[in-house]
C-alpha cells in the first residue's frame, strides 16, 4: 500500500444494509476523486439496489485498485444471510 491508499476506510463486517450502503457510496467517492478505479463487479455501483430497494443479487461483488501503487480492494456482501466486508485485496 502507498500514501494514497492506507488511508482508505475498511470495513471487517458489514452489520446492517445500511453500513455496506454507506460503502459502497465510500466506494463511489474514492473513485470520483481518481485516486481509484473500479476493476470488476457483478453489477454498477449506482445499481445494488433497484428503487423498490431490491438488491442486485445474493452475493454483490466489487473490486477496485489503488491507481498509484496498483493494490486491490475488494467489497463483497451476501444479501441474502448477511455479512461481508470492505477489504485489502482480492
Ligand atoms: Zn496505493
Amino acid at each position: 500500500m502507498c500514501e494514497r491508499c492506507s488511508g482508505i476506510r475498511l470495513v471487517s463486517l458489514f452489520r446492517s444494509p445500511r453500513e455496506y450502503l454507506q460503502t459502497v457510496e465510500y466506494i463511489k467517492q474514492l473513485i470520483a476523486g481518481g485516486d481509484f478505479s473500479l476493476v470488476s463487479g457483478n453489477c454498477p455501483l449506482d445499481e445494488v439496489q433497484d428503487k423498490n430497494g431490491r438488491w442486485a443479487d445474493d452475493i454483490i461483488y466489487h473490486l477496485i485498485r489503488c491507481n498509484n501503487c496498483g493494490q486491490e480492494f475488494s467489497c463483497c456482501v451476501n444479501t441474502y444471510r448477511g455479512g461481508g466486508e470492505f477489504a485489502k485485496g482480492r
